[in-house]
């Protein structure tokens, strides 16, 4: 009998621990320094997570260690000729005129007093395409370059009938100059808050802050030269790299906003389509995103 009881809590710990995927991010609060303010906190977890999950892929790629990636990026300049259309694919952006909603969450976010001293904005130009038709906002700061806003419909064209349930914005790099894309049409289908566009802004802005999409092609062309394929995209370390990417964009762009928190959470549960088996998608479930920004959100609303 006692044999049965047993094998019996065996079976209940190994099904539970397949069943509980592992933590996406430890944001150790237990732990928190009291002398730093909980943003400062998350943004040193998130951003010792993404270095363990980039470390990974670099000692996988055959670098030594990290000096020698940082030394290979100082020289690393993006291969215009990167083909693989998913990787830079020009029919991706249908373009499209920033809307005066747009125009207003942009300049609200970039007015929230925690981003101008991040970025530190020398300079905010509109172009217009008309006289009344604005095409792309241009920032220029401090810290991060120039930094563009458009709008434009943003379209995977291997997966078209999926269109509404993708990302309402996007990242791109072009030229060595960020580019965030926002897609309207995305923005209307969902109903998005003013305040769930500028959360939005922040999470793209966060990849901005980590250079990810640099990373990203710098990851892709070293692996495609050494092995003339970008079969990299498949290996779960890539994987787990780009998902610790979104976790940090999420955290940092929050900007410690408990307004743009609380609606960043409800974005990621509104386009969660992702399905739990979905090991290899390259974001984290929204679910598993709402968890542990509610924790933050828990941490922020009752910090003193
Ligand atoms: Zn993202």
């Amino acid at each position: 009998m006692k044999k049965y009881i047993w094998s019996f809590a065996c079976i209940i710990v190994a099904t539970t621990a397949i069943a509980k995927p592992s933590k996406i991010i430890h944001l150790d609060f237990a732990n928190k320094n009291p002398e730093i303010s909980v943003y400062e906190w998350i943004c040193k977890q998130a951003k010792s997570n993404l270095y363990r999950k980039k470390e990974n892929v670099a000692l996988h790629m055959g670098f030594q260690d990290m000096h020698e990636w940082e030394a290979f990026k100082e020289d690393f300049t993006i291969d215009a000729n990167i083909k693989k259309p998913d990787i830079i694919n020009h029919n991706r952006y249908k373009k499209r005129v920033i809307s005066t909603k747009l125009k207003r969450s942009i300049y609200n976010f970039l007015e929230y007093p925690p981003v101008q001293n991040c970025l530190q904005i020398i300079d905010i130009i509109n172009e217009y395409n008309t006289a009344s038709n604005i095409k792309k906002i241009i920032v220029e700061t401090e810290c991060f370059g120039t930094i563009e806003f458009r709008a434009a419909r943003i379209i995977d064209e291997h997966n078209l009938d999926s269109y509404l349930d993708c990302n309402c914005g996007e990242i791109a790099l072009k030229n060595n100059r960020y580019i965030i894309f926002l897609d309207p049409i995305k923005i209307y289908h969902w109903e998005l808050s003013n305040n769930m566009i500028e959360a939005l802004i922040g999470h793209e802005i966060g990849h901005i802050l980590h250079d990810d999409k640099f990373n990203e092609y710098l990851i892709l062309d070293f692996y495609n030269q050494k092995t003339g394929t970008y079969n990299i995209i498949n290996s779960p370390l890539f994987v787990n790299y780009k998902k610790a990417c979104e976790v940090a964009a999420d955290i940092v762009g929050t900007f410690g906003n408990p307004k743009w928190i609380h609606e960043w959470i409800n974005y990621c549960k509104l386009i969660d389509t992702d399905t739990p088996e979905d090991s290899n998608s390259s974001h984290p479930t929204g679910k598993q995103r709402a968890k542990y920004l509610q924790e933050i959100y828990k941490n922020i609303a009752h910090a003193p």
